[in-house]
């Protein structure tokens, strides 16, 4: 079977998170990594793209060369990963779709809800995958929290509680360092800098996990290091549409946690528990009886699990083979438009441009609660109210 063609717009050499891409992107042999602008440094891009094994026609100096470059070839790239800054992910993935690329566009997929809503109309309108790219999303024991949650496991959901609280923008001494400022200043980061970065991934899973999208939220919004305009930390309450109370911490200010990712789910019947520094292991309560510690690996657990487990039970796994789920169902997505045949549900799992739109969203939404003392508002797009 012929492998897909694969490129990257960012992610160029010493980017936070180009590697985990590639990682994720080659783990199947799927993708073949055949083009990519890495750099907003022309030259630096052409020459990293070229080390990693690019020909040089194809290890282009910006993303517009490389659409020119691509739009036309027979053997064109059949999927682009935008992993550029924040603020340009609308204009370049609007472009390449415009152009029948399919695309996996970082998160927060771009900086307005109506930009997010015309990328959603945009999807709709050329038939191409934009999918964004919540890869906590491909962990195998996520996956089975998922589906243990649509069989009836724990029962109806009460209750969610999501985290994302790590501790890296926490030295008030280094908040004016040039890296970690722009982030808390919203004419370069927008109207959330903690919840946008880090809210949306743990709400993404809340809905992810319990198949339910939030409704309304109130949000209580903070900057914990006062020289900054925008918040380092947030408590957001919310509601789903399937009736679920959910809780939402996000700090970035959360001294002694790393990463810091962590979801729970309380049922009639039951209760759910993982953290994405243990994400090998998930803890099940059922109601009236003992903990459980089910293991990533163990045989027949749901078939959403048992696709995306790559190793053996009791080896890890980690963060590039959750990113290379996301991949293994784009991939899959791919072929199946491809062959003209319904693609395997259990693949059929990516992201999609509606999360992203619903993210931001909720970043307006939990920008406004914040600075009306946390009065409650609708958090949905106005095209799904
Ligand atoms: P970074 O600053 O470390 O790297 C950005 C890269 O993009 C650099 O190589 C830069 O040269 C390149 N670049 C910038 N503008 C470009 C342009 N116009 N054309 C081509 N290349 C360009 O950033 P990062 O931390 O890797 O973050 C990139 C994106 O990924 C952000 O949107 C961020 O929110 C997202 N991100 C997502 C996750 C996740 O878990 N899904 C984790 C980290 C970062």
């Amino acid at each position: 079977m012929a492998k897909l063609n694969w490129g990257m717009v960012g992610g160029g050499e010493g980017s936070q998170i180009g590697p985990a891409h590639r990682l994720g992107a080659g783990l199947d042999g799927e993708f073949a990594f055949v083009a990519g602008a890495l750099d907003h440094r022309p030259e630096q891009g052409r020459d990293y793209g070229q080390r990693l094994g690019l020909d040089a026609d194809r290890a282009y100096g910006s993303w517009q060369d490389m659409l020119a470059g691509e739009k036309d070839r027979p053997d064109r790239v059949d999927l682009v990963t935008v992993a550029t800054p924040n603020a340009t992910h609308f204009e370049i993935t609007r472009a390449f779709l415009e152009n029948g690329f399919h695309v996996l566009c970082e998160k927060p997929m771009t900086m307005t809800v109506a930009e997010g809503e015309e990328l959603v109309h945009l999807a709709n309108h050329t038939g191409r995958i934009c999918a964004v790219n919540y890869g906590y999303s491909g962990y195998s024991l996520v996956r089975h929290m998922r589906a243990m949650v649509a069989r009836g496991d724990i029962g109806k959901v009460r209750v969610v509680v999501a985290e994302f609280a790590h501790g890296h923008h926490a030295d008030a001494t280094d908040a004016d360092n040039p890296r970690v400022r722009w982030r808390y200043d919203p004419a370069q980061a927008g109207v959330s800098a903690q919840f946008a970065d880090c809210g949306i991934h743990a709400m993404h899973m809340a809905s992810f996990v319990t198949g339910q999208e939030v409704e309304r939220l109130s949000a209580d919004i903070v900057s914990g290091i006062p020289v900054r305009t925008l918040e380092d930390d947030a408590m957001v309450n919310f509601r789903m549409d399937g009736g679920a109370v959910g809780r939402l911490w996000t700090s970035s200010i959360a001294i002694g946690r790393q990463h810091g990712l962590a979801i729970q789910v309380f049922g009639e019947t039951g209760g759910l528990r993982w953290s994405q520094e243990q994400p090998n292991q998930l803890y099940y309560m059922p109601l009236g009886q003992r903990l459980q510690v089910i293991e990533r690996g163990e045989g027949n657990l749901s078939p959403e699990a048992d696709r995306t487990s790559r190793v053996t039970v009791g080896h890890a796994e980690g963060m590039p083979l959750a990113f290379g789920n996301i991949y293994a169902d784009l991939a899959e997505a791919i072929r199946a438009r491809k062959d003209g045949r319904t693609m395997d549900p259990a693949a059929n799992l990516y992201p999609r441009a509606e999360d992203g739109l619903r993210s931001m969203a909720a970043v307006f939404a939990v920008a406004e609660s914040g600075k009306a003392d946390g009065v409650w508002v609708d958090a949905r797009p106005p095209m799904f109210r």
